[in-house]
């Protein structure tokens, strides 16, 4: 059988029973590093170009990142060319730090200073692997052996920071492949790294815990890191990085749960580009906290501008679906759903925490509208239609006009077997219910006894008629008028109006539901006058009735 779970073996966690973050909660944002310009390059199918990495360097910047690893310059000539040409032509803001990653050899250390020479401050990052794995089958050195190679990486990144005094140099170590590593091994190794770097709290080294690759469920990972932060030598003077991965679809998890075990930091890429799965994704991470009113420090307003940048530069597409950015995760399309949301958003105020079911944040803080809130197909409900109208184009339907247009809606979308769009409802509420085969020109009221009567003149596609009724008020006596004149039964079932915007130059908007005979029509109309609205409504729900009746009967026969 070649699909065989027992092929492989599960983890073994850690023996931890004094666990404490599991009652932590994250009250601040963590530092960020941006890993996008190295490891998200370092995975894709064609690596940037300058240019795009220059585009994505100011988008990092622009969005907030203090520090930003721009790439392995020792490994690379082009990443070599690209930190030299950040210094040279003065791209780094004062309050930004690069960093850039080294392995353990003496020549390769010496190529990135050389990369860095004339840098105002800068982090020089070094790892080697830690792992069982690593060890015993990739560099074939007992654990002494590994140690060793942190030992002498970490004295010469001391020794040659200190032939370019005018930079300000922080030194960061990973232990590659941590999650992999026995606790007690990590531990040992970064202590060793520790001791050659005699870090202070004025000048703290960065320890960095890689889930290179993730093997775990989130909480062994936390349990991992919460080993680390309290088994440190010089505590007070390491700032406790992450940098997970997406194996398992748990980065994000993994690195919250690592702040509640101690981190302080988090390495990761905009939207997850990176090796195999991918990085951490920070807008995720950054977005959950700022749903949490944590300030996340990074200004992710322009998710369109993020987006647009990160597919020009890694040439990957967005997932539709992708948490906070993708293009429809503000579109609810049940019924159900958008109903709740039109609920809660007419009675959700500026000065109140938000709180909206279905919609976690609100869409206009990334730069999204509501527009895209709603999209309606063949399942939407009546609540989603008249969402639809009410936001964009001001009418308040009645109940039983939401209803009526609702029918209407699914049957053009049950037509074309797909979505229809918020022009393509508008259009559909427009010729179903307001532009009818007549307009009414003007009409006359007279006083008569105790009634009223009316004078209308009608533009019909066949001429100009004028006809006559006479009752209560202006309606019925319109009314009475079409049924003089087309010898048919017509009785005003319901009637709604209300202004639409504000002002008294505002127009009105009228809604008529009519029985005629046994067949329902509906009419809307909007007009300044708000007599000649309910007459015009009138009418064109009287034309509509007779167009479905003539429909059932072309249909019968
Ligand atoms: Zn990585």
């Amino acid at each position: 059988m070649a699909f065989d779970h027992k092929k492989y073996r599960p983890y073994h966690p850690i023996n931890k029973t004094d666990r404490r973050w599991p009652n932590a909660t994250i009250e601040h944002s963590p530092k960020w590093c941006s890993v996008d310009l190295r490891d998200g390059n370092q995975a894709l199918i064609d690596p940037m170009t300058v240019d795009q990495k220059d585009r994505l360097f100011s988008l990092l910047v622009e969005v907030g990142f203090k520090e930003i690893e721009v790439g392995f310059p020792a490994a690379s000539q082009t990443d070599f060319d690209f930190v030299r040409s950040l210094i040279e032509q003065n791209k780094i803001p004062d309050d930004v730090t690069i960093q850039v990653l080294t392995q353990a050899r003496h020549d390769l250390i010496e190529r990135t200073y050389e990369a860095l020479k004339g840098v105002k401050q800068a982090v020089v990052h070094l790892y080697n692997s830690t792992s069982p794995t690593q060890r015993e089958k990739v560099f074939k050195l007992d654990k002494q052996g590994i140690v060793d190679i942190a030992v002498n990486g970490a004295k010469t990144v001391k020794a040659l920071a200190a032939g370019y005094p005018e930079t300000h140099w922080t030194f960061q170590y990973s232990p590659e492949s941590f999650s992999a590593t026995e606790p007690e091994f990590a531990v040992e190794i970064c202590n060793a790294v520790l001791a050659v770097w005699q870090p202070t709290p004025e000048q703290p080294a960065i320890i960095n815990l890689p889930s290179t690759v993730e093997m775990t469920t989130p909480n062994v990972f936390a349990d991992q890191i919460e080993y680390m932060h309290e088994n440190f030598a010089y505590r007070d003077s390491v700032i406790l990085s992450v940098h997970t991965h997406n194996d398992r679809g748990c980065a994000v998890a993994a690195a919250e749960l690592a702040i509640l075990a101690g981190a302080q930091r988090v390495e990761g890429t905009l939207l997850g580009n990176g090796e195999r799965t991918g990085n951490m994704d920070i807008v995720t991470m950054a977005m959950n906290l700022y749903s949490q009113g944590i300030d996340p420090t990074l200004d992710l307003s322009g998710v369109s501008k993020i987006v647009q940048t990160i597919q020009d530069c890694t040439q990957l597409p967005v997932h539709p679906r992708h948490p906070y950015v993708g293009e429809l995760v503000y579109t609810a399309f049940s019924g159900s759903h958008q109903d709740a949301i039109n609920k809660c958003l007419q009675v959700q105020h500026e000065s109140d925490h938000w709180d909206v079911a279905y919609l976690p944040i609100d869409p206009t803080d990334v730069g999204r509208s509501y527009q895209e809130v709603v999209r309606i197909n063949s399942q939407s409900g009546k609540g989603g239609v008249a969402f639809v109208l009410e936001q964009i184009y001001g009418f308040k339907l009645p109940r039983w006009m939401q209803i009526a247009l609702s029918k209407v809606v699914q049957k053009r979308a049950e037509g074309v077997g797909k979505e229809i769009s918020v022009d393509e409802i508008y259009r559909v509420f427009t010729e179903t219910f307001i532009h009818s085969a007549g307009k009414i020109l003007n009409y006359d009221i007279h006083q008569q006894h105790d009634k009223q009567r009316l004078d209308a003149t009608i533009e019909t596609p066949h001429g100009v008629t004028t006809i006559v009724g006479i009752g209560n008020g202006p309606l019925e006596a319109f009314l009475n008028a079409l049924m003089a004149h087309d010898s048919t039964h017509y009785e005003i079932s319901d009637y709604q109006e209300h202004a639409m915007g504000a002002g008294s130059k505002a127009d009105a908007a009228a809604y008529i539901a009519i029985k005629c005979n046994d067949q329902n029509g509906y009419g809307v109309a909007i007009q300044q006058d708000s007599v000649l609205a309910s007459l015009q409504a009138c009418y064109n729900a009287v034309v509509q009735a007779k167009q479905v009746q003539d429909e059932e009967q072309l249909q019968a026969s």
